[in-house]
């Protein structure tokens, strides 16, 4: 219903991802038709969207990386490629009747919550105006792209690429390419550019760890049975599990973590050859620090004669290359960034008002931080899907995305029938629940390195849940509202 200019909706989406969907396709499900998804980009799929460079694919296999409800018998691969996630998630999006609430190109850039009427604010760059009971931001840490902080990026004359925002014909064929950044996003494009270019320099700052993915591709036969749903359900709980007990490598002193450090140790051993160059790619910081690699094609690619792996830090970029502390430049047309994602600064491209005009950039000072990464005191009526600590580096997201939804849902019910004007989670619940969090993370592998999971300025480890996936469904299963304060 619009009425001076303004559309009033029951729940506003931001993110068409794969949390914005799974909110869209569960709040119809529970009976809740009024609402719209505000989508920045032209397509629906979020990440999937936005990583179209050559050979994204998703590092976790595909059974678990398609929602409970919505099982998918068709993937091609057990590690599915970008472009056939994107094609799942449109088919989910027709199939569950989303299509027609998703509005493409419109950024959201200002939300602030009346308090007198309990209701949210919304105004898009575009110059839309909305209201709405509820809010939820579902853009995930993995939306805002980081460019290296270099000296000189700017002055550079050739053609400059983001991973997150790739130019979908770019042709690299024929070209001196560099690579910055030697991630998970450039261990999987390496090597197609590698095949492409003339002359390709991947500059790695740290040397991570790598460990052979257990690829293989669907037959006709792995279709069939994907379609008898006991089997699906089977095959998909037995990969729920198998990644699950992958938590256990992250601890120090366990058999998977010896189990993994032996495996990683074999892959480099057996895949490179040259003694200069496995020295090069040897991790300097604990496995499982930064997000584990899973590639059978990064080290090979690293020995191809057309490809040279830059270990000297960077001094500066020139109009035309790269300049290392050596004093060396390397003459270069097309540089690559996979220098990945501003995840520290959530939300940071919107401002966010809730109760007494405090903002959410004013909570946030110290870091993002979030009840079950859901919900932040004063900020009533809103939730956030794969908000802070939430990441996990073991098994699927889609499996957190889920739980967090049905939580969320379970609030704005709870206000629905309860006639209240909002909800929001106590002051002490959120206190006691992230000062469990820090204390187990301080002692953890993750805070003994830089990563996105991590604040520079302070080391709160900001993006990462540290347990197991089922003790953080168990929690939100528990479903308790005694935790949330109602008006
Ligand atoms: P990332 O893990 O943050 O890696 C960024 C890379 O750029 C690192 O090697 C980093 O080096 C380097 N870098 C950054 N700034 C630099 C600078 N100024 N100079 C030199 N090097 C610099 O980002 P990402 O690879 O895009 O991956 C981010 C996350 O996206 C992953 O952890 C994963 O969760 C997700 N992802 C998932 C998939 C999937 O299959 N599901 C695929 C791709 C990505 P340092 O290590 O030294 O900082």
């Amino acid at each position: 219903m619009t009425r001076g200019g303004v559309t009033r909706h029951e729940v506003v989406i931001l993110g068409a991802g794969m949390s914005g969907l799974c909110m869209a396709v569960q709040l119809r499900r529970a009976g809740i038709e009024d609402l719209v998804i505000l989508e920045k980009q032209p397509g629906l799929g979020g990440t999937w969207w936005d990583n179209r460079y050559p050979g994204a694919h998703v590092d976790v296999p595909a059974p678990v990386y398609s929602f409970s409800f919505a099982p998918n018998p068709d993937w091609q691969r057990r590690f599915a490629s970008a472009p056939e996630i994107q094609a799942y998630m449109q088919k989910v999006a027709e199939r569950f009747g989303v299509l027609p609430h998703i509005r493409f190109g419109e950024r959201v850039v200002h939300a602030m919550f009346d308090t007198d009427r309990g209701r949210w604010q919304i105004a898009t760059e575009q110059g839309e105006r909305l209201d709405a009971r509820f809010f939820v931001c579902s853009t995930g840490p993995l939306s805002q792209p980081r460019w290296p902080d270099i000296d000189g990026l700017d002055r550079f004359t050739g053609r400059r690429l983001h991973s997150a925002r790739w130019e979908v014909n770019a042709d690299l064929s024929g070209q001196r390419v560099a690579v910055i950044g030697t991630g998970s996003t450039a261990s999987q494009l390496v090597a197609p550019i590698a095949r492409q270019a003339e002359r390709l320099h991947v500059f790695q700052r740290t040397a991570n760890w790598v460990m052979p993915r257990l690829d293989r591709r669907y037959n006709g036969v792995d279709r069939w049975l994907a379609r008898q749903p006991v089997w699906a359900r089977v095959v998909r709980a037995a990969w729920v599990a198998a990644l699950e007990m992958g938590r256990r490598g992250f601890d120090e002193g366990t058999f998977a973590r010896r189990a993994m450090l032996a495996t990683a140790a074999r892959h480099l051993q057996r895949q490179v050859a040259d003694p200069r160059l496995r020295e090069m790619l040897r991790p300097p910081y604990p496995l499982g620090c930064k997000r584990i690699i899973y590639s059978n094609d990064f080290y090979p690619a690293l020995t191809r004669p057309n490809v040279e792996l830059v270990t000297d830090p960077i001094r500066r970029i020139t109009p035309t290359g790269i300049v290392t502390d050596d004093g060396r430049e390397r003459p270069i047309d097309t540089l690559v960034c996979a220098t990945g994602f501003d995840t520290v600064h959530l939300l940071a491209s919107l401002s966010v008002t809730g109760l007494g005009g405090r903002t959410l950039r004013q909570a946030w000072a110290e870091g993002p931080a979030a009840y079950r990464g859901i919900t932040v005191p004063g900020f009533p009526n809103f939730f956030l899907m794969l908000g802070p600590n939430t990441a996990t580096g073991h098994t699927s997201t889609l499996l957190f995305i889920e739980p967090g939804v049905d939580h969320a849902i379970a609030c704005m019910q709870a206000v629905r029938s309860g006639r209240h004007r909002w909800v929001q989670v106590r002051e002490a619940i959120f206190r006691q629940h992230n000062d469990e969090l820090q204390r187990r993370l301080a002692g953890s592998v993750w805070a003994q390195c830089r990563s996105w999971y991590r604040m520079d300025s302070n080391g709160r480890v900001v993006a990462l849940f540290p347990g197991y996936t089922r003790e953080y469904v168990r929690g939100l299963r528990r479903g308790d509202m005694a935790d949330y304060e109602f008006a």
